[in-house]
């Protein structure tokens, strides 16, 4: 979590305080059950953070399944039978360091501690030894509350996709190399839970399981490694806040030949955003020994049975969220006066085009919402009538919405209206006859450039 040093301070223009509070006085992020006091690492996303991670989700699963032909998707349960846990180690190793600080008490995952210095009270080496502490949080199922009622809620959804592997095999009659994504709520009684969404008790994942031979997996992990930067791209995180940091030997799960971690610049030095890890066949062969089902596939071309080769690109729908709050945040000048402006891609704003008449007078308000209604089906679209103009603009500016429509009172003579960019606030003038078209094409102009695809490694 601490900086390494690499690299220059921090890139983001915003720190962590000034997005923590826009995101609750804008409608993106609330501590939850606030009336109460809130709860821990505990929070709920409101009428801005809803659209922005259906955006997310939706990018994501185009990206990895929709826009491919060779992966798939599944919906695992939360909770299911504890056996998947223990086959998986999650029962028995799913652990981080833990230590208390004797001057303080506060509880503290070790391999988080920098230089030494509790990050609660700031006393330097007063520490109780280390000890493991599991993660998984549990639940009893059922009207018995004993020993064999009980159950976990999924740490990953994972062990779905592997779980489900033969399932999926069967009833797609799918070859070598395909994948099986998932998108889904993950929890974790995580020790240390600062920094906002970063890290949460609660949180959603987005993961895909890709299975190949083995005799090519390390080209598809390299191939995943590219193509994930790549999405990236195309939401319109900056270049310079991200970077590959490919995991030593001492880091990597002992089934893991390579992994490497996409990671961001924030405010407290460069950390995870998503894991892409080639994870060889031990998912598979735990859960074919612990459940004496065989997991094995018969490669036609070799005529043999094999454990399929898998990797992983693991990311969460919150820290993504987070990444793209912080990224996005500017500040510059318009006539004179400064302004909060987020650098949202269109494919992630909540919204997507303002509808603002110039004012409330009664004539401009029939037009204006009949404008409304023509572009509602086409665009995430918002209605805004209260205040001035200039704070209205300012406003869609702060939740990042690229374009406004503007009705004024011209519109009633020439059924025209305005469009205002966002990032350059300039305005062009356009018939309303033709006004679905124009957003269209200016938002797909402002869509971020992305690289050309890696070449997919050969099929053997
Ligand atoms: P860390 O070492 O930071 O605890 P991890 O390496 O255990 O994380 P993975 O198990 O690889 O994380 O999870 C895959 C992805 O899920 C992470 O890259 C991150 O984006 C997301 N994620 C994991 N734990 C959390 C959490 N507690 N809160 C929010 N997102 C999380």
């Amino acid at each position: 979590m601490a900086d390494d040093g690499n690299g220059p301070a921090s890139a983001m223009k915003a720190d962590l305080e000034t997005i923590t509070s826009l995101a609750k006085q804008r409608g993106f992020v609330f501590p939850s059950a606030e009336i109460y006091g809130g709860f821990a690492a505990t929070y709920d996303y409101g009428p801005l953070g809803v659209e922005m991670r259906r955006n997310i989700r939706e990018s994501w699963w185009q990206w990895m399944v929709q826009g491919r032909d060779d992966v798939v998707g599944i919906e695992g349960a939360i909770i299911t039978n504890p056996d998947v846990w223990r086959a998986s180690g999650h029962v028995d190793a799913f652990t981080d360091p833990l230590v208390d600080c004797l001057q303080c008490n506060a509880r503290v995952r070790a391999d988080h501690i920098v230089d030494g210095v509790c990050p609660s009270c700031g006393t330097k080496d007063r520490f109780t030894e280390e000890r493991d502490f599991n993660l998984l949080l549990r639940t009893s199922v059922g009207p018995v509350a004993d020993e064999g009622a009980i159950a976990y809620l999924r740490p990953e959804t994972a062990q779905g996709m592997f779980v489900n592997f033969e399932n999926v095999l069967n009833s797609t009659r799918r070859r070598l190399p395909f994948g099986i994504a998932q998108i889904g709520k993950s929890f974790r009684n995580e020790i240390t839970t600062q920094q906002f969404i970063f890290r949460t008790r609660e949180f959603e994942q987005m993961e895909m399981e890709f299975f190949c031979h083995p005799e090519n997996a390390l080209d598809w992990f390299a191939y995943w490694r590219e193509e994930r930067m790549r999405w990236y791209q195309s939401i319109g995180v900056r270049a310079e806040h991200l970077r590959f940091r490919d995991h030593d030997e001492d880091e990597r799960s002992h089934y893991s030949s390579a992994t490497t971690d996409i990671e961001v610049h924030y405010p407290w030095g460069w950390s995870e955003l998503e894991g892409v890890a080639y994870r060889g066949n031990y998912d598979l062969t735990v859960h074919q020994e612990h459940s004496g089902k065989s997991l094995s596939y018969f490669d036609q071309q070799a005529e043999e049975h094999i454990i399929p080769h898998v990797v992983e690109p693991a990311v969460g729908v919150d820290r993504v969220m987070l990444t793209l709050l912080m990224d996005a945040y500017d500040e510059d000048e318009v006539a004179g006066e400064k302004r909060v402006v987020m650098r949202f891609a269109p494919n992630i704003a909540p919204v997507a085009v303002g509808v603002l008449p110039l004012s409330r007078n009664d004539k401009l308000l029939p037009t204006a919402r009949r404008v409304h209604d023509v572009l509602r089906p086409h665009f995430r679209t918002w209605y805004d009538d209260a205040q001035s103009i200039g704070r209205r603009y300012r406003r869609q500016d702060e939740i990042g919405t690229p374009l406004c429509v503007t009705v004024d009172f011209e519109t009633i003579d020439d059924d025209a209206v305005t469009i205002r960019d966002r990032d350059t606030t300039e305005q062009i003038r356009v018939p309303i006859s033709g006004l679905v078209e124009a957003l269209r094409g200016r938002l797909h102009e402002l869509q971020p450039a992305v690289d050309d695809p890696a070449p997919i490694p050969e099929r053997s």
